[in-house]
């Protein structure tokens, strides 16, 4: 029976470590703040970010929310994002995908400052991570790393393959396996016999968007599982793209939907606040 990699005990964990942190700067009368900006009423955006601010609030970080009405113009987001650049009590500013259709996604993530970037999605950010300098690595990934190296997985020397090739997660967690010394495959839709690969795989991380794509046949006795998809079954249960039921008696640990990846990219959202004070105060 595989182990079971709990996402939310660990990133509960990460979460108190942050709260000390919070706490320790707060005595010497110290802030951390994360503005948040959410434009339109997409549903799931909404949850999103009611649950980011409920971390805040529970690790003792300030938020500022920005609801915006979907007709708000990309210019006014713009603006937004330039006052919060140059406000010094923000310590990260996140924009909430997707945005409406009259946005360019691409335009306004890169207009956060690369300072305050707690998403990782800036250019400057993404170079850092390609060329192993220090800077804000995108949540997802970075709460993978967490989980697998807080399970005593090690990723040194194994075969990583990598099904996903997305900017937030496929290509920087294939970066960041990398830094870790493993040896990477990554794969995506126009990879030939994806199967052959996958059951190659030490370390499998599947990200691709179908809900239970990857059932016994993709996967290697004893491999590990990281499953990062989030979708509704038939009977609108939560699932991932792996099929748990089938694969979990093959393999020697796997993450559960819900419970798994999860929790850990909010964790290291508030990770990463917490991280971009400390460097505005200058504490190592
Ligand atoms: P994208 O849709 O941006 O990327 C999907 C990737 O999967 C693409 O690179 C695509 O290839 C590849 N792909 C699609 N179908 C196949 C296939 N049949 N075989 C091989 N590769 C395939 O998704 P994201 O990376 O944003 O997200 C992936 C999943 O993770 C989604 O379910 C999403 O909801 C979830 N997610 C979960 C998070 C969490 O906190 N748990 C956070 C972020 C995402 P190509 O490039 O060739 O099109």
């Amino acid at each position: 029976m595989a182990n079971i990699i709990d996402g939310k005990v660990i990133s509960a964990k990460i979460k108190e470590e942050c709260k000390e942190i919070v706490l320790k700067l707060k005595e010497e009368e110290k802030t951390v703040c994360l503005a948040v900006i959410q434009v339109g009423t997409d549903v799931a955006s909404s949850v999103y970010v009611k649950n980011k601010i409920k971390a805040c609030e529970y690790i003792g970080i300030l938020s500022k929310t920005y609801e915006l009405p979907e007709e708000t113009t990309q210019d006014e987001v713009l603006q937004l994002i330039e006052e919060l650049n140059d406000d010094q009590e923000v310590d990260g500013i996140l924009v909430q995908l997707p945005l409406p259709a009259h946005m360019d996604e691409n335009k306004i993530t890169q207009a956060i400052s690369a300072k305050k970037d707690v998403d990782g999605f800036h250019d400057e950010n993404v170079g850092a991570l390609v060329t192993g300098h220090k800077g804000f690595l995108s949540c997802t990934p970075a709460g993978i790393i967490e989980l697998l190296k807080r399970s005593q997985i090690e990723i040194e020397g194994k075969h990583c393959v990598v099904v996903g090739r997305s900017n937030i997660v496929g290509k920087p967690m294939a970066l960041l396996l990398l830094r870790e010394n493993g040896t990477v495959t990554i794969c995506h839709s126009k990879t030939k016999d994806l199967k052959e690969i996958t059951k190659q795989a030490d370390i499998l991380i599947a990200a691709i968007g179908k809900p239970k794509f990857f059932d016994e046949t993709y996967v290697k006795d004893g491999a590990v599982i990281i499953d990062v998809g989030i979708h509704r079954d038939a009977h609108n249960k939560l699932c991932g793209d792996v099929d748990f039921d089938a694969v979990q008696s093959k393999v020697s640990a796997i993450t559960p939907v819900p419970g798994g990846v999860g929790p850990m990219t909010i964790a290291m959202l508030m990770y990463n606040c917490v991280q971009s004070a400390k460097r505005k105060y200058k504490i190592d």
